[in-house]
């Protein structure tokens, strides 16, 4: 059960860690990280932790690469919103069956988070997301969680996501995420899109909290890399 003090994403991490192998637990032993955060002790970012909630949610698609990536942001959002943050591991071919039934809820409008263009069929049926009407249903954006290639894989060959309409967020963040370098310069990491997707939906508080959580994850991030950490980013 998902309750504010856990969220969807550690119940993954929990159960892909019973899976994997002794090889893997092994990796970046060379600094001391909190089980909680995956940061450094000395970087921990714990207390800056502040639970929040909104009024529409959100489905992050993970990478399977990036459940153990100290990285990673998508789990950002499931620790600020964890009753409005729906977290699976993704599969091309063997979609969770809860997922299915999120996508398939009538109580839910859908959208797809990926920087579609003009050139792409799903240009098509893309809406803006301030466009995106505040009916009694809930506003779920889905966002892909993983590498930009990873994305793009995810976004398009995931057949279970056909007819589900991409969303085009308005501009106006410049990244910040500065531990990977993005081969595209407009690619946000995920924790941003959906800072993005809060706003459209003048939804500010929990834009703010999650903003400044996202920064103060950086910050501590690039502390826990600088003191010679050799686990990969
Ligand atoms: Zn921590």
């Amino acid at each position: 059960m998902t309750t504010e003090s856990s969220n969807q994403y550690l119940h993954l991490r929990k159960r892909k860690l019973a899976e994997a192998t002794r090889e893997f637990r092994a990796r970046g032993k060379s600094v001391m990280r909190c089980e909680r955060c995956q940061l450094a002790v000395f970087a921990c970012l714990c207390s800056c932790r502040a639970a929040t909630k909104s009024r529409c949610e959100f489905i992050v698609l993970m990478h399977s690469d990036e459940i153990f990536k100290p990285t990673n942001t998508g789990r950002l959002i499931a620790d600020i919103l964890p009753l409005q943050t729906h977290v699976f591991c993704w599969s091309r071919t063997e979609p969770d069956r809860e997922l299915l039934n999120l996508l398939g809820d009538s109580n839910r409008s859908c959208f797809l988070v990926f920087p579609v263009n003009e050139k792409d069929p799903a240009w098509q049926n893309a809406i803006a997301a301030e466009k995106i009407s505040s009916n009694e249903k809930i506003t779920t954006f889905i966002l892909f969680d993983g590498t930009w290639k990873q994305a793009r894989k995810m976004f398009h060959c995931s057949r279970w996501l056909e007819g589900i309409p991409s969303v085009i967020l308005p501009n106006d963040l410049a990244s910040h995420y500065q531990m990977r370098k993005a081969h595209q310069e407009d690619y946000l990491s995920t924790a941003e899109a959906a800072v993005l997707c809060l706003r459209a939906q003048k939804d500010r508080e929990p834009a703010d909290v999650l903003l400044n959580y996202f920064m103060q994850f950086n910050k501590n991030y690039l502390l826990t890399r600088g003191r010679g950490s050799t686990s990969s980013p």
